[in-house]
């Protein structure tokens, strides 16, 4: 067996906790040596030694900030071995596999190493194969690849012979390299496949081009970087998570693009967490599946339907690897909370023709209300009046036509953009504690149903800034959720939350909504969310940033048929695993259900 022995050094407080890993372990207890002690190299943080631990679980479970994590996997992956950060950090088993003329899709947990794969394949991380105490050295890279699929590629990376574009996961970053430009004058100097007027008409960025870097928001980067990366004439295409900040619509504009202007002739990788997006756009898919933040590993290649459906069940054939106990099912809507509704009709919270002006943007929303106990979601473009509808009902904003009874309601709302401070309290713990002393108790139902389904009873102890983007998305939904109140509303909570996390974080909102019985409001734009957290939807229409029409809310079978009408788009569903797929333009489907004006197929 070999030992994965990690922790996360800045969960571990030697300072705090009197170091019962240390005392407790029975190898230091019993053997003239140690298997894990107090490290000067580490600042008075402990390390394990993994050919000395035993993997008898003590250590793991005595840390009272679950900063260790010990597993013990076949002595033979360690062949695989690419990668390793340092001593108990993460460890990278294997690569997705390069396939030129092939888009290879990746999907799998935040924390598994795909971002880290990425910057392998892309050369700027030279790996050192899991020897961290030398200096990394791509002779060694190619020893270890000789004979393999991957020796070809990284003999022609490391001679300089591919040329390379990468679609950063973290576009935040890129003002910072881009000081000043706007976005006519950034794409134009990098417009070397002479595609500046395709890209901008795809992407539908005509109205941003005058915009400069600084002043963009997230969805207007992320489409700046992607038309960036579509621009250059490269052998190598990486896109690292290339729908976040996108609404619904850009979504499918950005899949339409890639689909149609990436050169087929190259190396494509694509990481991304939008399942629909990933099933359209890859020919196949790898699988990166082992425990986030300790190990990471890959699949080999499967077609993208079979890769998404083993993911979903949890399965890998291939490998004869389980990667999940449970599966992830799509259920079909028409048979859904319609019943639901009918049986606790009582209508708690309602709103009348709604009117509000603002600059030059108007938003009018339809009557509708809400019920005890349920799930409202929300679609729609963005700069269509979401927000500004949440802020309505929220009572920031008084309409200019229209009333609400919320006046009389306490809200608990997240909202979309996520600030890293919260006044009074640093700790996740701290801050969930300060707005409801129960969510922190073990044995409450508060701390059951939602710090520990969303997984947060980890992160206690974690300062708000050095969570990861998925990290404190959770921390809000819980902080916003344990609140009393008889109404919540949650702004896009699936941005930066991998599939698995999707998952409960649908579950969660539904359980909460019927546990307490309160409406929540839900805006967002992953179908897989909507799909299995939804009662009933609200669709936003009209001109992005001049005038917003939202719909009443209405079955969701209907609503998304109208959203995808308007969007020229069909969706069927997969007969076996019940899951969306979109529909290739002018296919048979695609044609068959926009003549019976099926655009979301429900059969
Ligand atoms: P993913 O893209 O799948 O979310 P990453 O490749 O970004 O995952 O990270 C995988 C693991 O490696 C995470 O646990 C992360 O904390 C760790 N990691 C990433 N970069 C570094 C680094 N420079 N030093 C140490 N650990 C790192
Ligand atoms: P969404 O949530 O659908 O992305 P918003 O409700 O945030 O859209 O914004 C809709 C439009 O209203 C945008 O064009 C935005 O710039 C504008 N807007 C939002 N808030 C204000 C405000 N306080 N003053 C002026 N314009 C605003
Ligand atoms: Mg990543
Ligand atoms: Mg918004």
């Amino acid at each position: 067996m070999a030992r994965v022995a990690t922790i996360d050094y800045e969960m571990c407080r030697p300072d705090k906790c009197g170091i019962p890993c240390i005392r407790f372990c029975p190898i230091n207890k019993t053997k003239p040596y140690k298997a894990i002690e107090l490290s000067e190299e580490k600042k008075g943080k402990p390390i394990i030694y993994e050919e000395r631990c035993i993997a008898c679980g003590i250590c793991v479970k005595k840390c009272p900030y679950r900063a260790i994590s010990v597993v013990n996997l076949p002595e033979e992956v360690e062949e695989n071995l690419i990668h390793r950060y340092g001593q108990n950090a993460f460890k990278l088993y294997g690569l997705p596999m390069p396939i030129e003329s092939k888009i290879i899709g990746i999907l799998g947990p935040n924390g598994i190493g795909k971002s880290t794969a990425m910057k392998i394949l892309s050369g700027s991380l030279i790996p050192n194969i899991g020897q961290f105490d030398r200096e990394p050295s791509k002779e060694r890279v190619l020893e270890k690849f000789r004979g393999t699929i991957y020796y070809d590629y990284f003999n022609k990376l490391y001679q300089g012979q591919l040329r390379i574009v990468q679609k950063i996961q973290y576009i935040e970053l890129i003002p910072r390299y881009i000081k000043r430009g706007s976005v006519d004058e950034v794409l134009k100097q990098i417009d070397e496949r002479g595609m500046y007027r395709e890209v901008i008409d795809a992407l539908n960025m005509e109205s941003i081009r005058d915009k400069d870097i600084s002043m963009l928001s997230g969805g207007e980067l992320q489409k700046l970087a992607i038309s960036a990366a579509l621009l250059r004439d490269a052998n190598v295409y990486l896109f690292d998570e290339p729908t976040s900040f996108l609404d619904i619509r850009e979504r499918l504009n950005v899949l339409m693009a890639l689909d149609r202007l990436l050169p087929r002739g190259s190396y494509i990788f694509i990481v991304d967490h939008d399942l629909m997006f990933l099933d359209y756009i890859a020919d196949l898919i790898a699988i990166a599946f082992g425990i986030p933040g300790s190990y990471g590993m890959f699949s080999k290649v499967y077609t993208a339907k079979a890769g998404i459906d083993h993911y979903l069940k949890g399965f890998l054939p291939s490998e004869n690897m389980r990667i999940r106990n449970e599966e992830i099912s799509f259920r079909l809507h028409e048979a859904r909370e319609d019943r639901y509704i009918a049986k606790s009709s009582e209508v708690i919270f309602m709103w009348d023709n709604l009117v509000k002006r603002l600059d030059g943007f108007t938003l009018t929303v339809e009557s509708g209300q809400a019920y005890r106990g349920e799930v409202v979601g929300i679609v729609g473009p963005n700069a269509i009046g979401k927000t500004t509808f949440i802020r309505i009902l929220v009572g920031e904003l008084k309409p200019d036509a229209g009333y609400t009874t919320s006046i009389a309601f306490r809200m608990s709302y997240k909202p979309q953009y996520l600030e890293r401070v919260v006044e009074g309290c640093s700790s996740v713990g701290e801050c969930l504690k300060s707005v409801n002393s129960d969510a922190i108790k073990e044995d409450s139902w508060l701390y059951v149903e939602i710090v520990k389904r969303l997984g947060i009873d980890r992160l206690l102890s974690k300062e708000l800034d050095s969570l990861s983007g998925g990290e404190l998305q959770k921390f809000y939904i819980a902080y916003t959720l344990v609140r009393d109140a008889d109404i919540y509303l949650l702004d896009e909570p699936s941005s930066h939350i991998d599939v698995e996390d999707q998952l409960s974080v649908a579950r969660v909102i539904k359980r909460i909504a019927r546990l307490k019985k309160t409406p929540i409001f839900v805006i967002d734009h992953n179908f897989l969310l909507i799909d299995y957290s939804v009662d009933r939807l609200m669709v936003f229409n009209g001109i992005p940033g001049r005038e917003g029409y939202g719909s009443a809310p209405n079955s969701v079978a209907k609503a998304l048929n109208s959203f995808l009408k308007s969007m020229d788009v069909t969706v069927r569903r997969d007969p076996d695993s019940g899951r969306p797929r979109i529909n290739k333009p002018d296919s048979y489907l695609d044609r068959l259900q926009k003549t019976l004006g099926q655009y979301f197929y429900i059969e």
